[in-house]
């Protein structure tokens, strides 16, 4: 056949079976072939949507498809990739339109779920991603200053469908960031003692009464190994799901098994261990062992590192993700892996069963 008579339908038959390197169903199946347009000189380009701009190696696809089409002749092929950030969406219960709630918490105190949190907030804001971060770590809200979010929020008046007034809180803007924090509201030198009703208020209104917008990640910094905020999480929006940071020794990995009991009791999916601080001093590989023993997902490491801590202390969590930034490739693997679990567990199985099936 001579390769300008090639039409779409016919790129299309042939490149809907190749496999998606990452959720192991078909190109077709996943609904990611989103455009082919044939020239009439025989070029062919093909739009593959991924279901979110945090795919490693997406260049695995143009290859399998450059490959297909070339042994059954069928033109010469660009591939060119975009993105929809794929969502359970669920918190539209209480009016939120974010697609993803991540939670990430950990055992105790210490062990980098802040650094964690908003280095998956940025790695992800670096990929294109709409991203918001609200900090629930009530006991020790350190995100204002790791993100370097000074300002204090203010309040904006809307207009709701019928009519009424709605106050809501604008977030902060933290290069390209929204930001919300407890640590806005007190004094940093003021402590809060939290009982269950008044904590379970704060998180619900941090939720509800921030001016999110539209966001594909919404990053939740919780407090360290207490249950309160995750019920109210879990009777309130529902979760794309946690991730547990610890440390890779022994000790902390207890501590990190009770996180993961903790989430599991209200029903909140555990994406996976990130294991922090990796290197001389903590060791390496212990978390990954044990979510092997454990059967979760083992979501990547960072090495414990000088410039992660400076950073952090100097408000510049964002410039982790600069070029020349040692962590950068560490950080990037685990917002990778973050957003790919979250992919998967959505698009792994059908969710409609098949008509064979009924
Ligand atoms: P947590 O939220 O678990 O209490 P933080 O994120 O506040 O922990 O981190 C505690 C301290 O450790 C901070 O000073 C932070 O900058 C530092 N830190 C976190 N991760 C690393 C790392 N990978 N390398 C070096 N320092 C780190």
């Amino acid at each position: 056949m001579s390769e300008s008579n090639v039409t779409e339908s016919e790129i299309r038959d042939a490149i809907a079976g190749i496999p998606d390197p990452e959720i192991g169903r078909s190109l077709g199946e996943l609904d990611m072939i989103k455009k082919i347009m044939v020239e009439s000189s025989g070029q062919v380009q093909i739009e593959i949507e991924l279901p979110t701009p945090a795919y490693p190696n997406h260049e695995r696809i143009s290859e399998a498809i450059q490959k297909t089409l070339s042994e059954k002749s069928l033109g010469n092929v660009s591939v060119l990739f975009s993105s929809d950030v794929k969502g359970k969406n669920t918190g539209g219960g209480i009016g939120l339109k974010v697609k993803n709630i991540i939670a990430v918490g950990s055992g105790k105190g210490g062990v980098g779920k802040s650094t964690v949190a908003a280095s998956l907030a940025y790695g992800l804001n670096s990929m294109g991603c709409k991203v918001g971060l609200l900090d629930a770590d009530v006991y020790g809200p350190s995100i204002p200053h790791m993100v370097g979010a000074t300002e204090k929020p203010s309040a904006i008046e809307e207009t709701s469908a019928s009519g009424e007034t709605i106050t809501r809180v604008q977030p902060i803007d933290a290069h390209g960031v929204k930001v919300i924090s407890m640590g806005f509201f007190i004094d940093s030198d003021q402590a809060v003692i939290w009982r269950g009703p008044l904590l379970h208020r704060a998180i619900t209104q941090f939720l509800k009464e921030t001016n999110w917008g539209e966001l594909d990640y919404l990053i939740i910094d919780m407090p360290p190994g207490t249950g309160d905020v995750c019920l109210t999480l879990s009777q309130s929006v529902g979760l794309a799901g946690a991730v547990v940071v610890c440390t890779p020794q022994q000790v902390a990995l207890l501590d990190a098994i009770k996180a993961i009991s903790m989430f599991n009791q209200v029903n909140i999916p555990v994406l996976g261990i990130v294991e922090n601080m990796t290197g001389e001093i903590f060791g390496r590989g212990g978390a990954k062992k044990k979510a092997e023993e454990l059967g979760l997902p083992f979501l990547g490491e960072i090495p414990i590192e000088a410039n992660i801590r400076i950073q952090g202390d100097a408000g510049k969590i964002a410039d982790l993700f600069k070029e020349d930034s040692p962590a950068r490739p560490y950080l990037i693997d685990v917002t990778q892996r973050i957003a790919m679990q979250i992919a998967k567990e959505l698009l792994e199985t059908p969710s409609m069963p098949t008509l064979e099936i009924l």
